[in-house]
């Protein structure tokens, strides 16, 4: 049998643009299913990895974790795939399914967490990925591909993030930023039944948030707005990436409050206010597979839909420069035209 030759684009060194690239796939092993992609959305986490934010990129790095596409090979043991089946893959590809967190079902804390990428060894922006088949979820008949793309990792993220923290639809809950995931935020936490502020430094999206559910609005840079919502909220959801106020978001924060970051912005801290309001501070990470299972039914039940910009494949470096020029709206999804042309 001849070895799959896969298609993709990779940055070959840290902060490199990247390139076309081509890899003998690696065998299916019997947990495994390949998916050959037709959609790959753009991730913030994308950009951070192709940087080395997190510390454990290999290069060449094929980034791309927001996967749709169709199963083209199933191994021995996959339960519940089949060959052309339309599927959805998000960040997490596997796991060590041995450690005390896999056990509980809580397989975004993998001990292992770092191989269990669905970008290692090369992820969704190429022409196929292989993935365990208990992290790969077949999508609504009806959800469009380039919606579902989206809903792996920014919808999963902040829907399991939301899950967690929102106890009751009375909680008032802020969302920090309005952009990739917090466009999805305040669709979720609207389709809860909260109360909803957005929250951003950018005023020209206020229409566009509360046409996303969001309740209120409040202008980031505008200190008097934002004295006015100081104590306001039981749950601040931080989506934002950076240029954030940080002691004045906290101080929106009811007492006891809790500001849930799923984002990875550099964070900058007085205690005082910490200590003084005894709130919490929380980092929420994508979801385990019955999280995503559950984002996908209730997104397709209340009409969650992400704004999706589409581009072809072949310009994923002006669609990660967008990203990085913040100038995506809301959801740059890579269309592949590159599907079918493995040899
Ligand atoms: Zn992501
Ligand atoms: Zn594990």
């Amino acid at each position: 049998m001849s070895t799959l030759r896969v298609l993709g684009y990779a940055a070959n060194a840290l902060g490199q643009k990247l390139e076309p690239f081509e890899y003998a796939s690696p065998e299916l092993k019997e947990h495994d299913v390949r998916v050959s992609i037709t959609h790959c959305g753009v991730c913030h986490t994308d950009i951070h990895a192709i940087e080395d934010y997190y510390g454990f990129t290999t290069f060449p790095f094929v980034p791309g974790h927001e996967i749709v596409g169709h199963v083209t090979a199933v191994g021995s043991a996959v339960i519940g795939l089949k060959d052309g089946d339309r599927v959805g893959i998000g960040w997490q590809g596997r796991s060590c399914a041995k450690c005390e967190w896999c056990l509980k079902g809580e397989t975004q804390l993998c001990m292992e967490i770092e191989e269990t990428t669905v970008m290692v060894p090369y992820g969704g922006f190429s022409s196929s990925v292989i993935a365990d088949y208990r992290f790969v979820y077949l999508l609504p008949p009806t959800m469009p591909s380039e919606i579902a793309a989206v809903l792996m990792c920014a919808g999963v993220t902040v829907y399991s993030a939301l899950r967690t923290h929102v106890t009751s639809p009375a909680m008032k809950v802020a969302i920090a930023g309005v952009g990739g995931l917090g466009h999805l935020a305040i669709q979720f936490a609207h389709a809860f039944g909260c109360d909803v502020t957005a929250i951003s430094s950018s005023p020209a999206k206020k229409d566009q948030a509360l046409g996303f559910g969001a309740d209120h609005f409040v202008d980031a840079n505008d200190l008097v707005s934002m004295r006015e919502v100081y104590y306001g909220y039981d749950l601040v959801i931080c989506t934002a990436n950076g240029g954030i106020n940080w002691s004045a978001l906290l101080m929106t924060l009811k007492k006891r409050g809790r500001l849930a970051l799923v984002g990875f912005p550099d964070i900058e801290l007085n205690s005082t206010n910490l200590v003084a309001h005894e709130l919490s501070i929380t980092g929420s990470l994508i979801g385990n597979p019955a999280t995503m299972r559950a984002m996908l039914s209730f997104a397709q039940e209340h009409g969650i839909t992400p704004v999706v910009e589409l581009m072809p494949m072949s310009r994923v470096n002006e669609a990660i420069q967008m990203l990085k020029e913040n100038k995506a709206r809301y959801r740059i999804v890579l269309v592949n035209e590159m599907a079918g042309t493995e040899a």
